[in-house]
């Protein structure tokens, strides 16, 4: 699949929870202490969704994403100087540094073959673990809880890509490093017709789920039915 066709895609399934926002009329729902904002979710699962392919340096993706690792990592030192000066250590330092850390790991990416490492299910495991971190052992707080609807929203991004690559003829190393196997489920060839079909077939799909969504699951449906 093209970057387009992941852009749209991983914009798509982060619209599922702001449906579910918007049909609950709540802005953000609570797991354990902290609240997660699904409309915080929906930009970061765009870029999620180009994830992956930040081993193709040529494509549009793939210089799209390693300019915002650079930003993030350019961004992210002088938060923490910030934090730190300020003595806000606990959460916000502590957060910066994880942040920080994860973005220099993630440099080893520019090395990367193509769909190996960033297409494998053990980096996607990798990269959801942070959320179980701070959901349990940060303090919930609005910087905080932003964040994790942020990297959630991103990593639910990073699987759509996955998903949509184990479409494709060429598959993908799901069990790497444990496999080299590449598992596919269809062949549907990157910039072709069926591409674009698929594409509008998701749009479709996606539209209809999120009207499913606020339709039964409205508080105004609940009075009227
Ligand atoms: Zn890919």
């Amino acid at each position: 699949m093209n970057g387009y066709t992941h852009m749209v895609v991983g914009g798509l399934c982060g619209g599922i929870p702001v449906a579910f926002s918007i049909a609950e009329r709540k802005l953000g729902f609570s797991i354990g202490s902290h609240i997660l904002y699904p409309i915080i979710g929906l930009f970061p699962a765009v870029l999620g969704a180009l994830g992956p392919d930040v081993d193709m340096p040529n494509s549009k993706a793939g210089k799209k994403v390693r300019r915002v690792l650079i930003a993030s990592i350019i961004i992210s030192v002088p938060l923490l100087f910030f934090f730190y000066r300020d003595n806000v250590r606990d959460n916000a330092y502590l957060f910066s540094l994880i942040f920080l850390a994860l973005c220099c790991i993630s440099l080893f990416v520019f090395k990367a073959r193509h769909r190996q490492v960033t297409h494998c299910g053990l980096l996607m495991v990798m990269l959801f673990l942070p959320n179980i971190y701070i959901a349990r052992f940060i303090q919930a707080s609005p910087l905080i809880d932003s964040v994790l609807s942020a990297w959630l929203g991103f990593c639910f991004g990073w699987f759509s890509h996955l998903v949509l690559d184990t479409l494709n003829p060429k598959g993908v190393p799901w069990l790497y490093p444990f496999s080299s196997r590449y598992f596919r489920f269809a062949k549907i060839g990157a910039g072709t017709k069926d591409e674009s079909v698929f594409r509008t077939f998701c749009i479709v799909f996606f539209v209809i789920a999120y009207l499913a969504i606020i339709i039964f699951r409205s508080n105004i449906a609940s009075t009227l039915f």
